[in-house]
């Protein structure tokens, strides 16, 4: 279907060997996938500025020509400065260019050049250092991309062409020749020339509407497929047994949400298809407990429940949790993570299988082909979007069909719910347990940072435990440093003699488990970690926190911090620490000493921030999208799941020759998914 475009870029006339290594760390492995790595954004060149009015310090275009190259400059050994004279009749300017000799010499007095780049100087002599520089003759909207070391804009650039003229009268559609007609879509040939090279921001606008709608379609198409399979099969029908020695057996009354919520889902597990519901409900709402009635339901009518978290640690607190909660029962819990030694785990699996134990707790570990169970009867996942669809979809593949819990404090809008969760039920857990304290929370300077400190010893001197989030974190080696020489500046200065532990992404599991084991024995007094321990940590003696760099969070995240501390019937505080005070900051961490309810911080977030970042790259768990963007490109969206149903209607699994290049867009946005996990 493809043809020539599935040939691995290393065949594109300039490439080679190795550059396309290079490529491959971008995820660039075909000629195709050149073609899909999409520019950042671009530079319009279609109205330069006259150099007399252009302001100093700002990205700004210009036009004019060369008057005069002046004789090289050595400044020092190794550096060699080159100028030149350059007018567009309004006023002129010195281009200023350190060692790119080659740049230099391609200049050529009396030629008409565009510079891109920042004026500096002042109103009369004015210069321009490195500039960007194209000929006259060159497209007026110039596409930037993501980069990789050892590979310039310029090759990128270079390489995008010649991938697009052996795009050149190739024609590929994978839509239907209806589809592109009723939705008025450009063809792909033109929208891939377009979102690299456009001639103006009217075709880009074209182009960008029809890789977004081809994505969405594919999205669409993909979640649809696989919710049907799912509701196809018979699930495992439960009958009315009664669960109140789990009420009874419990060491706290639950809420009015818990209790309503568990009782939805054993009136779903009652029917004859599975059960397939979201337990909403902000930090510190008790949805474990939710998750153990429903489990205790499933074991009195002799299945199995697989409870899977996104992380070890998570999952290690899952296990000691309804361990807790229902041992006591005559439940056999066990833990099956990644971590576990290979013999372990073969014991363990097999146990498994052999039913054995009745609730299984884990990592993604679960979802591995090799574990079997005896009798699956319900599935439930915390925090499912952080979960990649098709891991998700691999364990509802367990079993017969299985019932299906997932629970979440990420309030997300109904749509998006539909796209991530498929048709689902919502129990909403509306309140907080009794007795609990909103977490004090102050916003301040660095400034206070000795006093924030002062402010963690008293609570230390009380018996309580402390967190320190620093959000330098795994992104790269050089910020990995940060955290861990933070913990150590700190360990050995203001909080020597108090006991400090470093929590980070880039632990090994075994490592993080046994931190964590050790700040939950109160072992540690102060956890130093990156946001590891943003979802689910629970350790109610923990009453204060301090988070660095707090701007650099946005505020539903600083939500989800802050919702480790205030779990125990202690009074706790958190403080959040920023060095960049600016107005719009402070108003935006004010938020968070005022409304303590998730949802309402995440609207503030929405309002702020705007919907880009609320979503963040990876918040949602669905494939990554090269271009659509789920929140600004909802009506896109729409219209593409409209598209996806009408087209199942006729053609529910794409088996027919119209939609072959559509199934095959499907299987590869999802295997690319699991590529990323
Ligand atoms: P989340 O909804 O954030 O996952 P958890 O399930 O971790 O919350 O519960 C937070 C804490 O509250 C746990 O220590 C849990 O044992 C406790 N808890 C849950 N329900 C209640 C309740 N009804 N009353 C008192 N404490 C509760
Ligand atoms: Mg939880």
């Amino acid at each position: 279907m493809l043809g020539e475009l599935a040939k691995p870029v290393m065949y594109l006339a300039g490439v080679g060997p190795k550059k396309s290594e290079l490529y491959e760390k971008l995820g660039v492995h075909t000629v195709y996938d050149l073609l899909y790595h999409f520019p950042r954004y671009y530079i319009d060149m279609n109205e330069p500025q006259a150099i007399r009015d252009a302001p100093l310090n700002e990205q700004i275009v210009l036009r004019g020509r060369v008057v005069r190259k002046l004789p090289e400059g050595h400044v020092r050994r190794g550096l060699t400065v080159y100028k030149a004279i350059f007018t567009d009749d309004t006023a002129d300017l010195t281009i200023v260019i350190y060692n790119a000799g080659f740049m230099f010499k391609a200049l050529e007095v009396g030629h008409e050049y565009f510079l891109v780049g920042k004026l500096t100087g002042n109103m009369i002599r004015r210069e321009i250092n490195s500039p960007q520089i194209y000929p006259a003759d060159a497209e007026l909207v110039q596409p930037v991309y993501r980069l990789t070391e050892g590979i310039t804009q310029n090759q990128l650039r270079l390489n995008m062409r010649t991938a697009l003229e052996s795009l050149g009268g190739f024609i590929y559609e994978p839509l239907p020749p209806d589809v592109v007609r009723e939705q008025g879509l450009c063809s792909l040939s033109y929208a891939l020339q377009n979102i690299h090279y456009p001639t103006d921001m009217h075709t880009l606008e074209l182009a960008k509407n029809r890789l977004v709608f081809d994505e969405l379609l594919t999205l669409a198409l993909g979640m649809l497929m696989m919710k049907s399979r799912s509701r196809e099969k018979a699930g495992c029908p439960m009958g009315a047994e009664s669960i109140d020695e789990y009420y009874s057996a419990l060491p706290f009354e639950l809420t009015e949400g818990q209790k309503s919520a568990i009782n939805d889902c054993i009136c779903d597990m009652q029917k004859d298809f599975p059960m397939n519901r979201l337990v909403q409900g902000d930090v510190g709402s008790g949805k474990t407990a939710v998750a153990a009635g429903a489990a205790y339901f499933a074991y009195k009518n002799g299945f199995q429940t697989a409870l899977m978290a996104p992380t070890e640690i998570l999952a290690g607190q899952h296990y000691e949790t309804m361990k807790g909660f229902l041992e006591p029962l005559g439940v056999k819990v066990v833990l099956l993570t990644g971590s576990l030694t290979p013999k372990k785990k073969e014991k363990a699996k097999a146990d498994i299988a052999a039913g054995e134990y009745h609730v299984i707790v884990g990592t993604h570990a679960l979802v591995q082909a090799s574990t079997e169970f005896k009798r699956l009867g319900l599935v439930i996942t915390d925090e499912q979007h952080r979960f990649g669809v098709e891991q998700r979809a691999l364990l509802a593949g367990k079993g017969d069909n299985p019932h299906k819990l997932v629970m979440s404090a990420t309030p997300i809008p109904r749509t998006l719910a539909l796209m991530i969760y498929g048709d689902l039920d919502i129990s909403v857990l509306k309140e907080l347990p009794k007795g609990r304290q909103p977490v004090e929370t102050y916003a301040v300077t660095g400034k206070l940072r000795e006093r924030a400190f002062g402010y963690v010893k008293q609570y230390i001197e009380e018996g309580r435990q402390a967190y320190i989030v620093c959000p330098m974190i795994e992104e790269s080696d050089s910020d990995l440093r940060d955290v861990k020489s933070y913990a150590k500046e700190i360990s050995e200065g203001i909080f020597s003699g108090y006991r400090v532990g470093l929590l980070h992404g880039r632990l090994s599991a075994d490592s993080k488990e046994k931190v964590m084991k050790k700040f939950k024995a109160h072992e540690l007094d102060i956890l130093v970690s990156t946001t590891v321990v943003e979802v689910g940590v629970d350790v109610p003696n923990a009453a204060v926190m301090v988070i660095e760099n707090a701007d650099r969070f946005g505020l539903s995240q600083l939500h989800q911090l802050r919702g480790r501390v205030g779990r125990g019937e202690h009074k706790s505080t958190c403080i959040l620490i920023t060095d960049n005070p600016t107005e719009e900051v402070v108003q935006r961490l004010k938020i968070l000493s005022k409304s303590h309810n998730g949802f309402e911080i995440s609207q503030e977030d929405l309002k702020l921030r705007g919907p880009g970042d609320f979503f963040g790259s990876r918040q949602h768990g669905l494939p990554k999208m090269k271009i659509a963007d789920m929140s600004q490109d909802m009506e896109v969206l729409v219209k593409a799941q409209e598209t996806a149903k009408e087209i199942l209607r006729k053609d529910p699994n794409l088996d027919t020759g119209e939609n072959a290049g559509l199934r095959e867009l499907v299987e590869g946005l999802f295997e690319q998914d699991i590529a990323n996990d």
